[in-house]
């Protein structure tokens, strides 16, 4: 029988993602699914912290065995921002992704000529019969002069990912940025790890 695993999240996109990658020997279940339908709080400072808390809220909430990921996009001419605040970068709530966008692109315009390499990087926390254990993913590239394309979510539309250069992630099929995106590669390590583990 499947084992069930809690995925801390309410994206769609993202539960459909992790059940394709741990497969069919794992039944995915969302903290809503279990009647948790409060914010799970990420106070952090880091992505790790973070990606720790949520999934600590779950386990210590329900028991059962869950996981969480927590994202971050770095950026070098900006010292490594938004980092942990990459979600509310522009203020506000947060996940306004077109304000969080402008905000990005104006910083960097303020500095001519920059290098504009930047990295996701994705860290996952399972908790899996009461034991912790990490896995992360790095997605590189670099931050466009301007906006393109409608695919995808959050700052796709500005990062041009180092596997596909002449266009940005908002512009490759989610097939493709599934197999090279950060929080892709992190799941695929948590699925390799389970199941080495039998
Ligand atoms: P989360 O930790 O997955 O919620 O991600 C935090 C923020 O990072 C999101 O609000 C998005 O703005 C951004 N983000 C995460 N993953 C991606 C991605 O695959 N493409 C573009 N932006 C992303």
């Amino acid at each position: 029988m499947a084992i069930q695993i809690i995925f801390a999240t309410g994206n769609k996109g993202k539960l459909r993602e992790a059940g394709e990658i741990l497969g069919h020997n794992y039944s995915l279940v969302s903290p809503k699914d279990l009647g948790i339908t409060e914010d799970i709080p990420e106070t952090g400072s880091t992505l790790k912290e973070n990606s720790l808390q949520k999934a600590d809220y779950l386990y210590v909430r329900t028991g059962k065995n869950c996981f969480a990921d927590d994202t971050g996009l770095e950026v070098d001419a900006l010292d490594g921002a938004p980092g942990v605040y990459t979600a509310r970068y522009a203020g506000g709530e947060g996940h306004d992704f077109q304000a969080n966008m402008d905000k990005l692109l104006s910083e960097l315009a303020k500095k001519p000529g920059c290098d504009r390499s930047a990295r996701f990087v994705s860290v996952v926390t399972l908790i899996l019969d009461g034991e912790t254990y990490f896995f992360e993913g790095e997605m590189k590239g670099k931050i466009a002069m301007s906006k393109a394309g409608c695919g995808g979510f959050g700052y796709d539309p500005v990062f041009i990912a180092d596997e596909y250069p002449d266009r940005t992630v908002a512009e490759i099929t989610e097939e493709q940025k599934n197999a090279i995106s950060h929080r892709g590669k992190a799941l695929r390590a948590m699925a390799e790890f389970l199941k080495n583990r039998k």
